[in-house]
Parts: C-alpha cells; structure tokens; sequence
C-alpha cells in the first residue's frame, strides 16, 4: 500500500493506472466504508481512498475540531484490505488554486440537509471536484447514507467528468443503526436509542405503503419520534429518488430524517 501525501506524490503513483476505483472519505472507518472499499476492490483495478476531514462542508470550526480522528487504525485497516493507494493530503494541496467561479447550490436544491447546513454540500461539491480532477478515477464509490451527498456530487461531477459515481447500500449494525463516525460522540444510550429510531422508521414505512393520508401519518410520526426518543427533529419528510422531490406514495421514495440526539446531528433514510 502506498501512502501519498500531496499532489506530487499522487501523480508520479498514478501516471501508469486504468480502471481506478476511489473512494473519498474523512477516516474513522468502519464497515460502511469497508463495504464502500471492498465493492472497488472488486471492480477495479486499484483502488484508492482519500482520508481528508474537508473543513470547507463543516458549519462551525467547533463541530470540525470534534470529529472523530483515528489515522493509525484507518491505516492499519486500509493495509490489511491491501488497498493500492491512500491519499492523506493537506488543506493546502486541496484547495490551490483558487477557484475563480464559486460552486452555488441551485434554489431547488436548497432543501434537506442543504435548508439547515448552509455551505455545507457547496463545500463538499468543491472538494468532490478538486479531487476528482487531479485523481481523474473511472468510478467513484459512496454511499447512499448520505444521500443527498451522493445525489448532488453525482449531478456535479458527472456533468464535468469522467468519473461515474457508484451508490452503494447503507450499512447498518445488528440493531439497525446506520454506521457512522459519528456514532462514536454518542454513548451506549443514545446509540440504543437512534437504532430504535432506526426501528421505527423502518416499521413505519412498511405501515404507510397502502395509505392515502401519508402526509397527515408523518406529522404525528414526526411528533412521536421526537418525544418519544428525546430527539430534535430538523426534517423528517418523504421524498422520491429521482429529482429529491416531495413524494406523496412510498414507490421509488425514501424517508429522509435529519435529527439531534443531545448535541450529535445524525442522518439517515429509509
Ligand atoms: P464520510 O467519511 O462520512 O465522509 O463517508 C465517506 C463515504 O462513506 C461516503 O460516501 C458515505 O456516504 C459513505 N458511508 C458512510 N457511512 C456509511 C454507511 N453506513 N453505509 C454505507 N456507506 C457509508
């Protein structure tokens, strides 16, 4: 495995490589990446993962300053996957030069975790597209946890290069909670008590599948999750898949919620 600190050290790696998998995450890895990292392995042939914690996507320097950090075991894990390259690079590396036109969310997609995370996928759009460009992969691996994510980098990235995005399932542990680093701010209560959100949502879903008043269901849904699970709601709503907009039937839509559990913002759909 060959670990490449800057953009020097990535081109002379990469000169000679066809059918490059990457997959860009901030570290801390756990199965969900594995699953992200094992499905590139198979399909290409090398792969590459990022690790860089993006401080462009984070909305306050305290939220970025306490997301988790794990470099030697991400490491360590990466080594023993048999990974071809990870890419650690620095703030600096990513983000010269400057970019002239600034990336802008367009009014429609300003919803979801886009409404109550402004700059967010802004920040993750631009350094999607500055690592795209100087690893120029054929096939990029996320996850459909962060679905929105991976519905907008694939809109951005696609229309510019190359590289296809593939999605990849959620992965979630024995008690239906979606994997993410997180999950490692929370305690052993709060985490019982976001896979019994999980739960909820998942039975819920399957309820509403014949009914006609979905709408009415999800406001009181809304309101029992909250009280009963002690959580802050920011959005819980209905969505279909193809253009992210309001559904009112559960064919081709998901369950987006977005919520806080003491002060950890989780996200999932269903
Ligand atoms: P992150 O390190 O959180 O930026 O995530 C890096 C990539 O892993 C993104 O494409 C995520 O969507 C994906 N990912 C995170 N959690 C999961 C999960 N539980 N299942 C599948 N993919 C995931």
């Amino acid at each position: 495995m060959k670990i490449l600190l800057n953009k020097d050290d990535l081109n002379e790696a990469l000169s000679n490589t066809s059918k490059l998998g990457f997959v860009p995450t901030m570290g801390s890895l756990h199965e969900g990446h594995i699953s992200l990292i094992n499905k590139s392995l198979k399909y290409c042939n090398k792969t590459i993962v990022s690790i860089f914690i993006n401080p462009t996507q984070f909305n306050s320097r305290k939220d970025f300053n306490k997301y988790p950090r794990n470099y030697k075991k991400d490491l360590s894990i990466l080594r023993k996957m048999k990974v071809d390259y990870v890419f650690l690079p620095n703030k600096k590396d990513v983000y010269s030069p400057i970019r002239k036109i600034p990336i802008k969310l367009k009014k429609q997609e300003k919803i979801l975790c886009a409404k109550y995370r402004k700059g967010h996928f802004e920040g993750v759009i631009d350094v999607m597209e500055r690592l795209t460009k100087i690893i120029r992969p054929e096939k990029i691996f996320m996850g459909e946890k962060d679905f929105q994510q991976l519905f907008l980098v694939k809109k951005y990235i696609e229309k510019k290069y190359r590289s296809k995005i593939v999605s990849c399932r959620t992965v979630r542990n024995s008690k239906k909670l979606a994997l993410s680093s997180r999950n490692k701010l929370l305690n052993g209560k709060e985490l019982n008590r976001a896979a019994k959100v999980a739960i909820d949502i998942i039975n819920f879903k399957k309820k509403i599948k014949n009914q006609k008043n979905i709408k009415r269901l999800m406001e009181i849904k809304k309101k029992q999750l909250g009280k009963l699970y002690r959580i802050n709601i920011e959005y819980f709503e209905l969505r279909n898949t193809i253009n992210l907009n309001f559904s009112n039937g559960i064919k081709n839509s998901k369950l987006f919620i977005a919520y806080y559990i003491n002060k950890i913002r989780l996200i999932d759909n269903f």
